[in-house]
């Protein structure tokens, strides 16, 4: 089935208590097109990246089968920049630096072979070119899933408004959910943000693992208690690649296989954070991610009798 992902393609620079690194690829499409290569082989890209973007990255995309007829080279312009600090729980950070680059005026265009998606993933952009690409495309997608961040709640609340309107799963944080509805318990945050618009929303907690909330319905998949995390960029993209990837391959939009899609997306994210940036989710085996996902699923299945 044909996934169309939208999202930054960057530059990052990444400061953890374990290490600093320079600029290296980031951005959230990125993760979520190479997690999702290992899903699915039909996937569209639609960015954009300055003149100043290594090809050889392109190519890596490529090679992993991701189709980049849909990502813009501006000439004499540079890629979008962002800079983070972990702090020491390594579950929280502060941005340093966001400059948006070519993300300030950022058209994306859709390639007519790219208009029969049928699963649509927002990866963090702005909100507005977020709904411009649900407006541009000729037939709704069977299903829109979409990812955002406090930076945009800080500064385009109301095109943000807009556009969860038009989607069906919003993938955020804890922290996110809490700003967007102003509430603290995640069940309360819940309904308001629904109410919003998404009629599924995935809340991820980090290392305490991911709630998927639908109607009166609550799924809580664990997070793997990983020896070592070095580097939680790009874990939420990783989910989310993961996530909308599952249900790609297998078409099935029902609450018990995103549940499903939930333990997928969690465990491509285990692998994301066991090395900087995008290193970890480049040749990745068939086994490794299956017995990556039978770790999360024997580590919460309990065989329990309620009569004793
Ligand atoms: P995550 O750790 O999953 O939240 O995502 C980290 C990625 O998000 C990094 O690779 C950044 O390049 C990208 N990113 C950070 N801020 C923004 C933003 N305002 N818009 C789009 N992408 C962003």
């Amino acid at each position: 089935m044909s996934l169309l992902i939208i999202g930054s393609v960057a530059f990052d620079a990444i400061e953890t208590p374990f290490g600093k690194t320079d600029k290296i690829i980031g951005g959230a499409a990125t993760y979520i097109s190479m997690v999702s290569s290992y899903h699915t082989n039909n996937i569209n890209l639609v960015a954009v990246v300055g003149e100043d973007f290594p090809e050889e990255h392109i190519n890596l995309l490529q090679k992993m089968g991701v189709d980049t007829e849909g990502l813009q080279i501006k000439e004499g312009e540079k890629s979008f920049f962002w800079s983070g600090r972990y702090h020491n729980d390594m579950n929280s950070r502060d941005t340093l630096v966001t400059e948006l680059n070519v993300l300030e005026n950022f058209d994306p265009v859709i390639p007519s072979s790219y208009q029969d998606c049928k699963y649509l993933m927002l990866g963090n952009l702005s909100p507005q070119v977020q709904h411009t690409v649900i407006d541009r495309l000729e037939n709704r997608p069977k299903l829109v899933a979409m990812d955002t961040m406090n930076f945009w709640m800080d500064i385009a609340l109301p095109e943000l408004t807009e556009t969860l309107k038009k989607i069906d799963v919003l993938i955020i944080n804890d922290e996110e959910a809490r700003q967007l509805s102003g509430e603290y318990s995640l069940v309360k945050a819940s309904r308001k943000i629904m109410e919003m618009g998404p009629s599924y929303l995935v809340i991820k907690k980090g290392e305490h693992g991911a709630l998927l909330f639908h109607e009166n319905n609550i799924f809580s998949a664990p997070a793997l208690p990983l020896e070592e995390v070095f580097d939680p960029t790009g874990a939420g993209d990783s989910f989310a690649g993961g996530f909308i990837s599952y249900l790609a391959k297998t078409d099935d939009i029902s609450f018990e296989n995103m549940k499903r899609a939930v333990i997928y997306g969690s465990a491509m994210a285990s692998f994301c954070v066991e090395k900087f940036g995008t290193e970890r989710l480049i040749g990745l085996t068939n086994k490794e991610i299956e017995n990556r996902v039978q770790a999360f699923i024997s580590l919460s299945s309990v065989d329990i009798s309620l009569s004793i």
